[in-house]
């Protein structure tokens, strides 16, 4: 198994600099996600890894060797993109066998991993038709053989599923999944799709115009995300944002804005000082129904109720923001009420206001980058 290290990587095209220093270390055999909105530098990183990019600046090892100058086809990588670009005028069977042919692999033995790869990827009855002969989770699956075939000890994705409907894309997910468990080939994938990378992932890397935000599990992400890009980005509905002062009042320190106030528990005192701004963030699942005589309860009147199985997305204003609760479905909350919440503590969220940065507790500095 190959690792991949990326090191103060930089790209430009002509003038324009679309990324710089790009730093990440990925382990043999491990899935790695990049995950950022549209322009962000996913693909661009992808294919300087692949080599169908060249690299201004910064190097990029494969295993033991920098690959900077490497032509793509000594690379020992295998790309797999949205649009599955598989010849027309060929069958399912030929496009697998492309790539051997070429190599001149002996006819037996192609036949042979043919149809050993066509097994895993439950694509045997399709070899004998062409593309249009095939729906588009078939031609990517076809995709996906004619990459696995190569046996590379790299495989890369570019948002390999965008172009399936929902129901489809849920099951190759599982899919590939399953493929990297048998394989354990060192995978980069790229998407801006928040639940696959979740999924998918080892370790996700965020990113946002030419830069890495944050390094990290899903779990590292979503719970201890390092910055208000990444708080923003990663989880539905999204995160609920709240501009706050820090005062300090007879029982510690609170935060407060125009509207409400709440306090700080004592683990925030070595992080934060009084007089400071930050936007306090705290996820639609981080409010608890309450009785209205509970000591800090926040009230906020329903203005929409959104219906989501289980639980009900309630949509109000709580200190002059908008904000996204999600409360059991049970709780049989109506549009008119007041929702008395509290807020759990375990799962505030700090950012500095200036510079988008985590307050860091001392308990969240394994997360770091
Ligand atoms: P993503 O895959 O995250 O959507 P890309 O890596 O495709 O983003 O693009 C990153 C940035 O580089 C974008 O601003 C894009 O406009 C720019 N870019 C990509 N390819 C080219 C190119 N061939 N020439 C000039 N700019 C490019
Ligand atoms: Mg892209």
């Amino acid at each position: 198994m190959t690792a991949i290290q990326l090191h103060s990587l930089g790209k430009a095209y002509g003038a324009a600099e679309v990324m710089r220093d790009v730093n990440l270390s990925i382990e043999p055999g491990e899935f790695v996600v990049l995950l950022g909105p549209s322009g962000c530098g996913k693909s661009t990183i992808l294919r300087m890894v692949a080599g169908l990019e060249s690299v201004s600046s910064g190097e990029i090892r494969i295993g033991d060797r920098v690959v900077n100058d490497l032509p793509p086809g000594d690379r020992e990588i295998a790309l797999v993109f949205q649009n599955y670009a598989l010849y027309p005028h060929m069958t399912a069977f030929e496009n697998i066998a492309f790539g051997l042919r070429r190599l001149k692999v002996p006819k037996p033995e192609i036949e042979e991993r043919v149809a050993k790869v066509s097994e895993i990827l439950g694509i045997t009855p399709l070899l004998q038709r062409r593309p249009r002969q095939m729906s588009g989770g078939q031609q990517q699956r076809i995709a996906i053989a004619r990459a696995m075939i190569k046996q590379p000890k790299v495989f890369l994705f570019d948002e390999p599923l965008s172009n399936l409907d929902a129901k489809l894309r849920d099951q190759m997910r599982i899919e590939l999944k399953k493929l990297h468990r048998m394989q354990t080939a060192t995978t980069v994938f790229v998407t801006h799709d928040q639940l696959e990378a979740m999924t998918l992932a080892d370790r996700i890397v965020i990113m946002n115009a030419g830069i890495i935000e944050q390094v990290g599990t899903p779990e590292e992400i979503y719970y201890s995300p390092r910055t208000l890009f990444v708080a923003k980005f990663v989880g539905t509905p999204n995160i609920n944002l709240f501009p706050m002062n820090v005062d300090s009042a007879a029982d510690g320190l609170r935060l407060r804005s125009e509207g409400f106030s709440i306090p700080l528990g004592s683990q925030w005192n070595a992080t934060v000082s009084k007089g400071q701004k930050l936007i306090a963030a705290y996820r639609p699942k981080d409010f608890v129904l309450a009785k209205p005589d509970t000591p800090d309860v926040l009230a906020m009147t329903v203005e929409l109720t959104e219906m989501m199985g289980d639980e009900t997305l309630i949509q109000g204003t709580l200190g002059g923001q908008q904000i996204q609760v999600l409360v059991p479905y049970s709780s049989q909350i109506k549009e008119g009420q007041t929702a008395h919440l509290t807020l759990r503590d375990d799962r505030l969220k700090l950012f500095d206001e200036k510079t988008g940065l985590a307050m860091m507790l001392p308990s969240d500095q394994r997360h770091s980058l």
